[in-house]
């Protein structure tokens, strides 16, 4: 039966999402694999076994903790390492964690060390004929690639909201806190900073609305503001505002930019160019507001406002 592990990703102790959206789909994937057990592992400097409880609601069947002073922030080479080490300790077949900033540099770190293929990106995870099939967009999102791994440790990161989480209790998680030892690191990191102060960050957002060129100036994006504050929602961008100066790099969504895949997301003034289209395809449902009723983004609404972005906006603020 496969061991699979998930790479507890976490920011000041506090839990990302992610994690409990990979935990959900080791639980499934287990399930069908004759239930296995799931493995959590988190790195970093601390006491976290406040965690446990929190990762056994999501089917964590047991929990280590590896700690150094050297790991307190993220640092590529050491998480690597330990990660690596974590992977082989405990028999892993299966490695999931998100195809988040962090993700995306340490999954190929950890295969490098592993010598094992490593699957980015992917929005489907399932067993097919005994092998682990999974999905992935490439090329800009223009196709999707179904992928079977054959190799003995697969690492897997998967895209962020593409899971639902879901809580299903395994009684007491298994608690154990090793001390780390990454040995000499190359390198240190001394500080890491928020890009997005403080705010809701598109990626993690069940709900993003996003502007684009169609709001004019970046005097306009107040409409976009109050929008995503009635909503809950996190503000995202078009690369051509991003590129103006409108609005900062954190919350452009793209190819170049952010994927997202949130329950809802709102693309108002946004033509639907396919590299707008790579970073937000995959949502759940799509909502444009466009005045062009041929602008590309219609193809792939779930619902279309065909008419003036400063129109629209004012009232269903108004009426939310
Ligand atoms: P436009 O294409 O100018 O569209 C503006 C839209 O607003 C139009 O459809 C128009 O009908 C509508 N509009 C105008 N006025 C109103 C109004 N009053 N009310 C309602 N609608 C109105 N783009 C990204 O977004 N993210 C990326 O990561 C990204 N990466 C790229 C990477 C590469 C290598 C390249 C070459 C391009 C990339 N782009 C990316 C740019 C992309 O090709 C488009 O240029 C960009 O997405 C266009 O932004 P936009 O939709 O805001 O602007």
């Amino acid at each position: 039966m496969p061991r699979i592990l998930v790479f507890v990703e976490q920011r000041d102790q506090e839990i990302k999402k992610i994690t409990f959206e990979n935990l959900s789909l080791a639980r499934m994937l287990s399930e069908t694999a004759g239930n296995s057990e799931i493995l959590a592992v988190v790195i970093g400097k601390g006491d976290f076994s406040a965690m446990a409880d929190q990762l056994g609601h999501y089917g964590a069947g047991k929990f280590f903790v590896y700690t150094d002073e050297s790991l307190k922030l993220y640092n590529g080479q050491g998480y690597a390492k330990i990660l690596a080490e974590a992977v082989t300790e405990h028999k892993a077949d299966i490695v999931l964690m998100g195809a988040t900033a962090m993700g995306k540099d340490l999954a190929p770190r950890a295969g490098a060390r592993l010598n094992c293929p490593v699957a980015t990106d992917c929005i489907s995870v399932k067993w097919t004929d005994g092998d682990l099939e999974i999905i992935r967009p490439m090329y800009a999102g223009k196709v999707r690639a179904t992928i079977r791994l054959k190799s003995d440790i697969k690492i897997v990161t998967v895209r962020p909201n593409v899971v639902v989480a879901q809580e299903k209790p395994v009684g007491d998680t298994d608690y154990t806190a090793v001390d780390a030892a990454p040995g000499d690191l190359n390198n240190k990191t001394v500080e890491i900073t928020s890009g997005t102060s403080g705010k809701l960050d598109v990626t993690e957002a069940d709900i993003v609305v996003s502007g684009g060129r169609g709001l004019k100036g970046p005097e306009n994006f107040h409409l976009i503001e109050s929008l995503a504050k009635k909503l809950g929602a996190a503000q995202g961008a078009s690369r051509a505002v991003v590129d103006a100066g409108w609005r900062p790099y954190s919350e452009q969504v793209g190819q170049t930019g952010k994927t997202v895949s949130p329950s809802l997301y709102i693309a108002v003034g946004i033509s639907g160019a396919i590299q707008h289209l790579a970073g937000m395809s995959s949502s759940k449902y799509i909502v444009a507001i466009n005045k062009d009723p041929e602008a590309p983004i219609f193809k792939i609404a779930d619902y279309g406002i065909v008419g003036d972005a400063f129109e629209i906006l004012p009232k269903l603020i108004e009426s939310l």
